[in-house]
């Protein structure tokens, strides 16, 4: 290993075992299972983590729920003004922070910055939200009477993300939660647990100096160990969960049997129409960075491409012109474009779809290999597709587009929701009509519908998230605060009488 990669990780506190329970600070996890955290663009090993068992979850758990009595009570703009104190403690380490990102999941170094930039808006946005946690008030039908909604901190709330945004995706939950009122616990990925211990360290410092250690929790461990902890857990009235359809499906399933709230946040399948209007140099390089940005590995990324029969067949060369000179490699590199897939299991993946694609009569035009480098490098892949295709309904976490053809816009449209994924789509075009009918009732059927931008890459002050199999949880940005808090609805009455609602009457 590089000496500078060492002194990165020693810089962020990261040891050569690393506890995986963190209540505040480190629980002694010693000689609990050991999981390695490796390099996906070299295959080395950057530490070790020492899983925490179901006993180190309790602990955990406790103490966010004995940090969330004394939170709770804290005015909602001082618990904003210690989360912008977090704001600022990662902008410090933002450069860290973000390099560790790279090197963890093998994002190049910009998006690795970039990850980290989300979660420091993110708590500019939880501040400003702080002062902003309103309810309506409403007019009473009796006599004196007033009623008005409030909102309170739902209690411990546990956040399970997916290993593509190692640091942003608990932010958007984290600093909202916080502002809410709420305590955190964490379950972060096995494939990127030292992002989840660098970060927690940083938020928890801040913390630490205002009394509240033990708020945010940090359990990193098997998922049928502490995930079926955490997700069957009656001390947690709301589980956000961010991965993969399959994971979705049964973190909603654990919570609904116990009539807790859940949060999905799960796979997509996002596409973009390309209309004879567009300007096709803009929808170029929106295609390219949606489908190869992240080597294809955003929930966002754009899988399938609609385009117009008159324009398809010269875009068509310039898309593969244009892939085949994508720079791959060392993500760390400022100059490269496409880093690695996170892991061996996720280039099988790859491979498995490529032969589907075959099987299925599709053409690759480019790409569906993998490279010959150390580490899971695999080349971004243009598929000739029909909208029969089988695998075409699939996400297949790697940087694969299927490019299809179609004749009017209604078609296309009812190809791009023909899917059971909901997230992102996004339309080029110059044309006024074709935009708005894109944007109207029969038009895109996703929680995210752009227009000359595209399918991902979403800024945090909207409220961010996918309908169908993508879970319809909504995080970030707008009201999405309220998932995080409880409504209760007040009635008062000033009045020396106790009329009843509806006319009602009720005398002995
Ligand atoms: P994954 O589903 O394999 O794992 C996600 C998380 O779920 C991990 O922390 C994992 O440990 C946990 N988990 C799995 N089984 C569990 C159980 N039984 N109990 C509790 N926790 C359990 O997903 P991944 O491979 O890490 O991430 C890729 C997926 O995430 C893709 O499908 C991608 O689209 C999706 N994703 C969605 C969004 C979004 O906002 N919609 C954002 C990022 C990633």
């Amino acid at each position: 290993m590089k000496t500078s990669t060492q002194q990165l990780l020693s810089s962020l506190g990261i040891d050569a075992v690393n506890s995986g329970a963190w209540a505040g600070g480190a629980l002694d996890t010693d000689g609990g299972q050991r999981v390695a955290s490796t390099n996906p663009a070299t295959g080395e090993t950057l530490a070790e983590v020492s899983l925490a068992t179901r006993a180190h979850y309790d602990q955990v758990i406790e103490a966010a729920q004995a940090a969330y009595q004394r939170w709770r009570m804290v005015p909602a703009p001082k618990r904003g003004e210690i989360v912008r104190q977090m704001g600022n403690a990662m902008r410090d380490q933002k450069d860290l922070l973000g390099r560790l990102v790279t090197l963890e999941v093998g994002k190049i170094l910009s998006e690795g910055m970039g990850e980290v930039q989300e979660s420091i808006d993110m708590a500019d946005l939880a501040v400003g939200m702080s002062r902003q946690l309103n309810g309506l008030t409403m007019h009473s039908e009796r006599d004196r009477h007033r009623m008005y909604e409030q909102w309170h901190p739902l209690g411990t709330i546990g956040v399970i993300t997916a290993f593509n945004f190692p640091n942003a995706v608990w932010a958007w939950n984290a600093m909202v939660a916080l502002i809410g009122g709420d305590a955190v616990v964490w379950k972060p990925s096995l494939k990127a647990p030292l992002t989840a211990i660098a970060t927690h360290r940083v938020c928890n410092a801040v913390l630490e100096e205002h009394g509240f250690g033990g708020l945010l929790g940090l359990i990193i461990g098997a998922d049928a160990e502490v995930g079926e902890a955490m997700i069957h857990d009656k001390r947690l009235p709301l589980i956000s969960a961010t991965g993969s359809t399959r994971m979705g499906r049964h973190v909603g399933q654990a919570t609904a049997a116990r009539l807790a709230r859940c949060l999905l946040e799960l796979g997509g399948n996002n596409a973009i129409i390309v209309d004879p209007s567009a300007d096709l140099d803009l929808a170029l390089r929106g295609i390219l960075f949606g489908a190869v940005g992240t080597a294809g590995q955003r929930c966002t990324s754009t899988r399938r491409l609609f385009l117009h029969e008159s324009i398809a067949p010269a875009f068509t060369d310039r898309l593969v012109a244009a892939y085949e000179q994508v720079r791959i490699g060392d993500p760390s590199d400022p100059s490269t474009l496409m880093g690695p897939l996170i892991d061996d299991d996720a280039v099988q993946q790859y491979l498995q779809a490529i032969d589907a694609i075959r099987q299925q009569g599709g053409e690759i035009l480019t790409g569906g290999s993998v490279i010959d480098r150390p580490g899971s490098f695999v080349r971004p892949t243009v598929v000739r597709a029909r909208p029969d295709m089988a695998i075409c309904q699939h996400e297949t976490f790697a940087p694969i587009l299927y490019v299809f053809t179609y004749r009017d816009l209604s078609q296309a449209i009812a190809w791009q929701n023909d899917v059971p994924q909901g997230l992102s789509s996004s339309i080029f075009s110059d044309s006024f009509r074709n935009v708005e009918r894109f944007l109207s009732h029969e038009g895109s059927d996703c929680g995210i519908a752009n227009v000359n931008i595209g399918t991902s890459g979403a800024e945090i002050g909207g409220a961010f998230g996918g309908e169908k199999e993508t879970g319809g949880g909504r995080e970030a940005g707008s009201d999405s605060w309220k998932a995080y808090m409880r409504r209760q609805t007040c009635t008062l009455n000033w009045s020396p009488e106790l009329p009843l609602a509806q006319g009602v009457t009720f005398e002995i």
